[in-house]
């Protein structure tokens, strides 16, 4: 086993940060110190086989990203980003666990769908991966099939208010599946939009000739999202089930989830990097057909509208708990220019997995979020939302050795890797994508190291892992519930 000592870098937790060092045996953590504690020894370092030396850095427990697609199946076309590709991608940005949703599809059983996923996963992610479970056909076979969800390690499923004819629930379906919830403990993830409402929104404004990426915005509206959110709370109110709201992206839908909190109810939000920074104006409406990078469900939303603002707001206050990218990448070319002159045919999705906690630290350079909120939103609560906290989520004895190292005083310029020579411009990318949609963000902060179970996965710019590192963690029921 390899021992590793981390010293000289000031810890940060999601309760404060100190100065300390970190002994790692193996792959779990097996001492937080303080600087210079003899109780080990006179001289540690030269007794371990490994130092890193974090001076002047933050020691963080590993991103966890709580929402991501890798090679989803989704409108004639799959996420650009393999389990390989966009598990290592995520570790270049510090992400050490994500959780990605196993499909069943319509016409599928439960179990069949969680074992294509596994099959697409196994040996093939460079960080720990666990699963959520989208029902896609909720029938009799599969409320059945949830009493046998957690045993597997998937305590959380996904429903779909939206995308009827593919993923959609009715309230009836739903009503079903959160008697399922509230019985079992599974936590219920919902996908909060009126998709009904909207596809005849969709349908209008195709038959007034307007087909540009911006108009996928216009007629996913806010007041859908808003109505949908506060439907799910209320049956989530009556069957006492746990609900978990997925990329909530406006303002009004945050006002519902706040009041059902500060009545009691075991409601939470999440967001994600898109809504806080991008916006229906600038990047949905950007000329041409470049807004269908930009393309994602919910939509991005009206910065004129304030909802960008209102979400950081929610993040300090903690009516929104956590931050997810739902990582969905598509390249343009030969896949959302399937949508050139017919939005509603543009595949959904963004790609951030890489970037998450570079654009969430610089949320703490500007003062939205403190240091320790940055790690709770990106780390803690992930962990404690989806049952993992403990091995997951936190530097402490005896949990996973997922540690980023941060420097506060390093650079990271976001962008597309390579210029129109095709030369590389020395920029972070490693999705596999052929832009970015977060092409020249500049981050004061980069991520210096990254190791994974102990194992050093990223340093000096390179990646030092290989694909088959990450292995399936099985999660337990929720630790956030009130
Ligand atoms: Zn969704
Ligand atoms: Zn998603």
């Amino acid at each position: 086993m390899t021992t590793t000592l981390i010293t000289g870098g000031t810890v940060v937790t999601a309760t404060g940060r100190s100065r300390a060092d970190v002994l790692i045996d193996g792959e779990t953590i097996a001492a937080v110190l303080a600087p210079g504690s003899l109780l080990l020894g006179a001289d540690l370092a030269s007794g371990v086989d490994r130092v890193i030396d974090a001076t002047g850095k933050y020691v963080i427990p590993g991103g966890i990203d709580a929402h991501t697609h890798m090679q989803l199946p989704f409108g004639g076309t799959a996420a650009s980003d393999t389990f390989e590709t966009g598990t290592r991608a995520a570790a270049w940005g510090g992400t050490t666990t994500i959780i990605d949703f196993a499909v069943q599809s319509y016409g599928q059983r439960v179990f069949d769908g969680l074992a294509a996923w596994h099959e697409k996963a196994a040996g093939n992610c460079a960080i720990d991966y666990g699963f959520h479970q989208i029902i896609g056909d909720l029938n009799a076979d599969s409320l059945q099939a949830m009493d046998g969800l957690l045993a597997e390690g998937v305590s959380s499923f996904k429903l779909f208010m939206a995308y009827p004819g593919v993923f959609y629930s009715d309230d009836a379906q739903i009503l079903k599946a959160m008697q399922k919830s509230a019985e079992t403990g599974l936590m219920t993830m919902m996908h909060a939009e009126n998709g009904p409402a909207i596809d005849v929104l969709v349908g209008q404004l195709l038959a007034e000739g307007k087909t540009d990426p911006y108009y996928h915005g216009v007629a996913r509206a806010w007041q859908l999202e808003e109505e949908a959110t506060h439907r799910a709370i209320m049956l989530a109110n009556l069957t006492g089930a746990p609900l978990y709201v997925v990329h909530v992206s406006a303002k009004q839908a945050v006002a519902q989830l706040a009041a059902a909190r500060d009545n009691g109810q075991n409601v939470f939000g999440e967001t994600c990097p898109q809504y806080l920074y991008l916006s229906l104006e600038e990047n949905l409406g950007a000329p041409g057909f470049e807004g269908a990078k930009w393309v994602c469900s919910t939509p991005l939303r009206s910065r004129a509208e304030g909802h960008q603002e209102h979400l950081w707001q929610s993040l300090r206050t903690n009516d929104l708990q956590l931050v997810s990218t739902d990582h969905c990448p598509f390249c343009m070319k030969g896949q959302k220019d399937l949508g050139l002159g017919d939005f509603s045919k543009i595949p959904n999705g963004i790609g951030s997995v890489e970037h998450r906690l570079d654009l969430l630290y610089q949320g703490v350079v500007t003062g939205r979020i403190s240091l320790e909120r940055w790690v709770e939103i990106t780390s803690t609560t992930p962990a404690r939302m989806f049952g993992l906290y403990g091995k997951k989520g936190v530097i402490q004895p005896g949990a996973d050795a997922d540690i980023v190292v941060y420097d506060p005083n390093g650079h990271t310029s976001i962008g597309y890797g390579t210029d129109e020579f095709g030369e590389p411009t020395g920029r972070s990318h490693h999705m596999n994508m052929d832009h970015s949609a977060w092409e020249g963000y500049e981050i004061d902060g980069h991520v210096d190291i990254v190791l994974s179970r102990g194992k050093v996965v990223i340093a000096e710019n390179s990646y030092l892992g290989a694909k088959g590192d990450g292995r399936f963690v099985k999660r337990g029921l929720s630790q956030y519930l009130i």
